[in-house]
């Protein structure tokens, strides 16, 4: 695997790949990988000649600074899991090297797909994920990027970035790695006391629950009832949103059959661990 750390040795080197008639693909990740981040590297690699992974820890899409200061950092161990995966080129700049500041002028808006789930919760956090994709795009170029499904939200708003900024790109979703237990991998998993870890798969299970009560007709409203009380019993877990929405849009639902795909979302903290996960419904 070749290994850049600046950004003009990597476009030369795409160039050539790019002349040579090669497909490229792009998977963009912050690190500490599971095998949730190697199914995009596998799915890139099935489907282009040369596939370029992405490792930057996004400083401005953290709106927590504990979060950031936190997050796990495993660069030996992420190298020795993409070269077993076959992927061809590892991008991991230095913060100096991407630029990236709250105070640029340049901030992007997506209305009303910000105003749900993680927006509300996360003020800032899709401006600063839409900064760093739109500048990893625009230096790698590739035919496809790949995004995990577990982060649907951000999915869509990328969709909104590149096909409002025309960006030449197709994007890709893949469907959530799981634990054998069900919950969604995540690099902070890695953050859980044994006892958060055994009871995490609450999430998904709720999520299973919902999806179940929802196709045999219950409500909207008393599944919602539901899953806020399945997490008031439980002491080390705290219930930040649970929504059905259109999975198109992100608006709220009323009533599933209201959309095509609609989606159960939800985000709970372990103790100070954030955790997400989502669904199709139908
Ligand atoms: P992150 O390193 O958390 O920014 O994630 C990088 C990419 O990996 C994003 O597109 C995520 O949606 C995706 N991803 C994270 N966890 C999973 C998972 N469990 N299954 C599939 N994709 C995932």
């Amino acid at each position: 695997m070749q290994i850049f750390k600046e950004i003009e040795p990597l476009r030369a080197f795409l160039v050539e790949k790019r002349r040579a008639g090669l497909s490229i693909g792009f998977v963009p990740t912050m690190g500490a990988l599971h095998a949730g981040h190697l199914s995009l590297i596998v799915a890139s690699r099935a489907q282009n000649q040369i596939t370029v992974c992405s490792i930057f820890i996004n400083p401005i899409q953290f709106n927590n600074p504990n979060d950031l200061v936190s997050y796990p950092r495993t660069l030996d161990k992420d190298l020795t899991l993409l070269n077993s995966t076959g992927c061809d080129v590892l991008f991991c700049p230095d913060e100096a090297q991407m630029e990236m500041s709250v105070h640029s002028l340049l901030n992007f808006s997506f209305g009303t797909l910000e105003t749900v789930m993680e927006g509300k919760f996360r003020p800032g956090h899709f401006n600063g994920v839409a900064k760093v994709v739109a500048k990893l795009l625009h230096i790698v170029e590739p035919d496809t990027a790949y995004f995990g499904q577990k982060d649907w939200q951000q999915f869509v708003i990328i969709r909104a970035l590149v096909e409002g900024l025309r960006f030449n790109v197709k994007l890709q979703s893949v469907e959530t790695v799981r634990e054998q237990d069900g919950l969604a991998m995540s690099s902070r998993n890695l953050r859980l006391s044994e006892g958060q870890r055994k009871q995490a798969t609450l999430l998904y299970s709720s999520l299973c629950q919902a999806r179940q009560k929802l196709k045999a007709g219950d409500s909207i409203l008393s599944v919602k009832e539901f899953v806020n009380e399945t997490f008031r019993s439980k002491a080390d877990f705290s219930l930040e949103y649970f929504e059905v929405v259109d999975s198109e849009n992100l608006m709220p639902l009323n009533n599933v059959h209201e959309a095509e795909r609609p989606m159960a979302c939800i985000a709970a903290f372990a103790g100070n661990v954030r955790l997400i996960d989502n669904m199709f419904l139908l």
